[in-house]
């Protein structure tokens, strides 16, 4: 069992460096540890606060050892192991995980999380920013893990602008029907147009409902 000293380690904290995408881009991780290592021996730490950094490319690197406490999030570093994913500048607390980082780093860090799982009883998976006035890690740990995407706003929702489109057609075909015919095929085009229409409406509807049901109002 994993501890630092007698508490056991039982939660994940995620991080990130805030550096840009580019930052020492072609250098090895080794290389991106030893800066960080710096940052952190600046502060007065012993060495790298955080016990994993994960690079652009999804490559791995430890830093601290697991059975040592980290320095990572203030008054949970003990019976916690930190990972770091590089990059993360100007990310939001709520941002969307591929908006900073890679999907290579996206399944590193799964791989790397159920890792920790296999050889600690890890109950608390969190990101700094759920405890700190920080964006860090730039995304919100808690939906990512639940494999949902970012909260988005409605009108991003390419089903969402499906229906619009379909409930629109369905009003420009009545307006041409009008327009371009006479009598009972008028009266037959509109009628097909409105029930066009509300289907398209009806399903539009569902699909507020269930953007309400998974990013909250
Ligand atoms: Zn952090």
């Amino acid at each position: 069992m994993l501890k630092h000293g007698n508490t056991i380690v039982d939660s994940i904290w995620v991080h990130c460096s805030a550096t840009r995408p580019e930052w020492l881009a072609g250098s090895p991780l080794s290389e991106k540890v030893k800066e960080i290592t710096r940052w952190h021996v600046a502060r007065g730490w012993a060495t790298i606060g955080y016990h994993w950094i994960i690079d652009r490319d999804g490559t791995v690197a430890k830093g601290r050892d697991e059975g040592t406490r980290g320095a990572h999030v203030a008054n949970y570093n003990i019976g916690s192991i930190g990972i770091c994913l590089i990059g993360g500048h100007g990310s939001s607390e709520n941002g969307k995980f591929l908006d900073s980082y890679t999907p290579e780093q996206e399944n590193a860090l799964r791989r790397l999380i159920d890792d920790i799982r296999g050889r600690a009883q890890i109950t608390k998976i969190r990101g700094h920013n759920e405890v700190a006035a920080k964006a860090c890690p730039g995304f919100n740990v808690k939906r990512w893990l639940e494999g949902k995407p970012a909260k988005k706003k409605l009108t991003e929702s390419t089903t969402m602008q499906a229906s619009a489109v379909q409930v629109l057609s369905g009003a420009a075909g009545g307006v041409t029907a009008i327009s371009a015919l006479d009598g009972n095929a008028q009266i037959v085009v509109v009628v097909l147009c409105v029930l066009v229409m509300a289907a398209a409406a009806w399903v539009m509807r569902e699909r507020i409902a269930q953007w309400v049901k998974e990013n909250g109002s």
